[in-house]
């Protein structure tokens, strides 16, 4: 093995410099099976190779591969001819779905100048694929509802909710206005959801420079920021309500799915809305008048920043082709053995919305690496217990299309069959991350233990621990120092996990390394190999970490003697979720009986500039008491289960075996769906996890025990008991699983 492979050998060695001791324990093995392990760990962790990902970065990344494009299809046939040079059982699944590509385009300022929008990113003579424009997909937001709109404009700041409360106290409001709202702050299909919420009749969305332009450095091609022209694609569909086709929620887009018409599609913008670049921000922006943005709203643009409405006055016009478009989703297998229907899942997309080097193929690239390695330990006589399925997604970036379809097009078989899911997306130079399930969190931190960071030369966990004493808070500190597990984030939404995880209580992961590599570039024409060269992994030695991280986690859930959950770590963010609730609870009815107080007592009448006059806000309704005894007594139960749960499985790995493993396992797989209810949460039963969810008015961003919290946050007091004994029952439901699973394993 050593001698066939001098080079690699040498690399290797060079980077492990903290190996674990051949005996050192894996969670899930019992101690005969350790070696093996390990020894077939490091067989893996030699075979991602640096230079074959940068040359597949450059074939996947050379032309425009959105959806519907040719390029698109191009890559899915030699993704698939790969996964078979590999050795896996491949094909590609299509899918047709509704992907709306422009058409019509327009935005100009009517009055009191004029100036039409240029909407065209430009071509760079130094970096040969940004000028593909006959391929390009023009600057647009897809989903966007088609519209002819003339209007006075606002600036409301990054267009949240919060955003239009302060709009409100200095007189402004958007009805019959065409809003210009910056990106951030919340996930972009947020904006012209609120906008049309308060009466807007057209949204424009633009990248303050202070944002990701050029306060943040050189802007491309001298550094990586985002140049005057650049502009964010992006879908803006309502997918907090639904991800995947709009027009076949909950079932899969097959050739004689029953389909919505597009007018009935609830996820489709009410009103029409364009990204446009700073360049072509700022001549709508400085024509604005009326009152001064407050101090933090404004940009980092040479201009102040005005509310309006009006004087100026823009035209938007928007129309799609709206016509349904092929879908082609690579999903590849290898067989398992005496587990073959527990199915480890692993996914990245391969679409983009241009050239998209690093999204996605910076994480495609890794996870091709991966399953070439597997492949090659497959040909060599390995084979795995469970079923390993790796796919390659299509029509992530309009809205998680291709896994969104698939979910719902195989969910019975994958309420069934999956063990978990694991995600990337894109990938850069830096710290080690993951999110997902609590119950894979004990897993995935022995995983970032056994690789090795390229810069740093300790194991990836280290690192980031580094980092946590360094810059966390001094709780943060006290426990990375003193904790046995660094914390792992909870997801929301942003990419294919979410369908797994949201929709069928799949146990899910999303790994990626990250922080050092700024940029202003995504969903840019500029997203291409040029820019990955110069200002990201241009050595790949990131691409190659986080295939090993994968590639182990891949080899212990189909290898595990018992699947890897820890219900410990579970129950513990479980507490830490509802102290947050109880706590936010509080700080809302203190905010909410000062403010009240403070309009009362006639304050900001007082204090109002008669020049810059902003009135009062709004009175709210006081908090009422909570009663969060069924969360309290629900948590009490599943962290006693946990314990019992721990026990029983430290017995049974220290005898070296369990009677009954493959009862055990089975309903170790069904654990993350007992924390699903089948009506799914409030005003969005798409959503069926009584964990986490992306938030009903953030987009990407998570929250946790969302139906409790989004009620408290959007003060719909009446819900909140309701909300708070249904995400009670399903860690009751979790708590009795984890309870009957120790009494299987044999614990006291
Ligand atoms: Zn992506």
């Amino acid at each position: 093995m050593r001698a066939l492979l001098p080079s690699v050998f040498v690399a290797v060695t060079s980077l492990a410099l903290t190996p674990a001791p051949a005996d050192t324990p894996i969670r899930g093995f019992f101690p005969s099976s350790v070696q093996a392990q390990r020894e077939l760990e490091t067989r893996f962790k030699s075979i991602p190779d640096p230079a074959r990902m940068r040359e597949a970065m450059r074939r996947l990344s050379a032309r425009p591969h959105h959806v519907g494009s040719p390029y698109d299809k191009e890559n899915a046939e030699w993704i698939l001819d790969q996964f078979k040079s590999y050795g896996w059982d491949a094909h590609i699944e299509t899918f047709d779905v509704l992907f709306p590509t422009p058409v019509e385009r327009v935005v100009e300022l009517v009055s009191p100048t004029t100036y039409v929008a240029k909407l065209q990113e430009t071509g760079l003579p130094g970096d040969p694929t940004s000028n593909q424009q006959a391929e390009q997909l023009p600057s647009y937001n897809a989903y966007s509802v088609d519209g002819d709109v003339t209007g006075p404009l606002v600036f409301v700041n990054y267009g949240i909710p919060a955003d239009y409360e302060e709009l409100e106290r200095r007189g402004i409001s958007v009805k019959g206005a065409i809003v210009i709202a910056k990106y951030g702050g919340s996930w972009r299909g947020i904006k012209p959801k609120v906008a049309a919420e308060h009466g807007a009749i057209g949204c424009l969305i633009y990248s303050d420079p202070r944002d990701d332009g050029y306060a943040g450095g050189d802007v491309f091609p001298a550094g990586p920021m985002r140049p005057a022209q650049g502009v964010q694609r992006g879908s803006v569909a309502d997918m907090p309500t639904y991800p995947g086709d709009p027009l076949t929620p909950g079932v899969g887009a097959t050739k004689d799915a029953k389909r919505l018409s597009v007018a009935q599609a609830p996820t489709i913008t009410k009103i029409p809305v364009l990204p446009i670049s700073y360049g072509d921000a700022q001549p709508l922006l400085s024509a604005i008048g009326g009152p001064l943005a407050p101090g933090s709203w404004r940009g980092g643009l040479p201009i102040s920043y005005r509310l309006g409405a009006g004087p100026a006055r823009v035209h938007l016009r928007v129309k799609s082709d709206w016509s349904i478009k092929p879908l082609y989703n690579i999903i590849a297998r290898l067989p398992g053995t005496t587990e073959a229907d527990q199915w480890i899942i692993r996914g990245n997309h391969h679409d983009a919305w241009v050239n998209g080097a690093q999204d996605p193929i910076s994480g495609l690239v890794a996870e091709l690496e991966e399953a070439r390695a597997l492949g090659s330990l497959y040909k060599q006589g390995w084979k795995p217990k469970r079923t390993i399925i790796y796919a390659a997604w299509d029509g992530e970036e309009p809205g998680l299309l291709g896994s969104t379809e698939w979910v719902e097009a195989h969910a019975d078989e994958l309420k069934a069959h999956a063990v978990a899911y694991l995600n990337s997306d894109t990938n850069e130079r830096g710290y080690f991350n993951a999110d997902g399930s609590h119950s894979l969190e004990k897993f995935i931190n022995g995983v970032a233990m056994e690789v090795d960071d390229p810069e740093s030369n300790v194991s990836s966990w280290r690192r980031v621990q580094a980092a946590q004493i360094l810059n966390g808070s001094a709780d943060d500190r006290r426990e990375a120092r003193e904790r046995e597990d660094l914390r792992i984030g909870a997801l929301g939404s942003g990419s294919d996990y979410s369908s797994f995880l949201d929709h069928l209580g799949v146990a899910s992961l999303n790994l990626g390394y990250g922080g050092e590599d700024p940029g202003g570039i995504y969903h840019s024409i500029y997203d291409d190999f040029y820019w990955f060269m110069h200002f990201s992994d241009s050595s790949f030695v990131y691409g190659r970490a986080l295939s090993q991280a994968m590639g182990i986690a891949v080899l212990r859930l189909a290898n595990a003697d018992i699947l890897p959950f820890a219900f410990t770590n579970l129950a513990e963010t479980i507490q830490t979720y509802v102290k947050q609730l109880q706590m936010l609870r509080d700080r809302r009815s203190e905010e909410i009986t000062e403010r009240n107080r403070q309009i009362e007592d006639g304050l900001y009448r007082l204090t109002s500039d008669p020049r810059d006059p902003v009135t009062a806000p709004q009175r709210k309704q006081p908090a009422p008491q909570l009663n969060f005894a069924p969360l309290l007594n629900a948590q009490d139960s599943l962290t006693h289960a946990a314990s019992r749960y721990e026990k029983a499985y430290a017995k049974a790995v220290s005898e070296g075996r369990v009677a009954n493993a493959k009862a055990v396992n089975e309903r170790l797989v069904q654990a993350e769906r007992a924390l699903t209810s089948p009506e799914g949460l409030r005003n969005r039963p798409w959503y069926v996890h009584m964990l986490y969810a992306p938030g009903f008015y953030t987009g990407y961003g998570v929250k946790t025990i969302p139906g409790v919290r989004e009620a408290i946050e959007q003060g719909q007091w009446s819900d909140v008991d309701r909300e708070i004994a249904r995400a009670a029952a399903a860690v009751e439901r979790e708590a009795t699983l984890v309870s009957a699973l120790a009494t299987t394993l044999g614990g006291p």
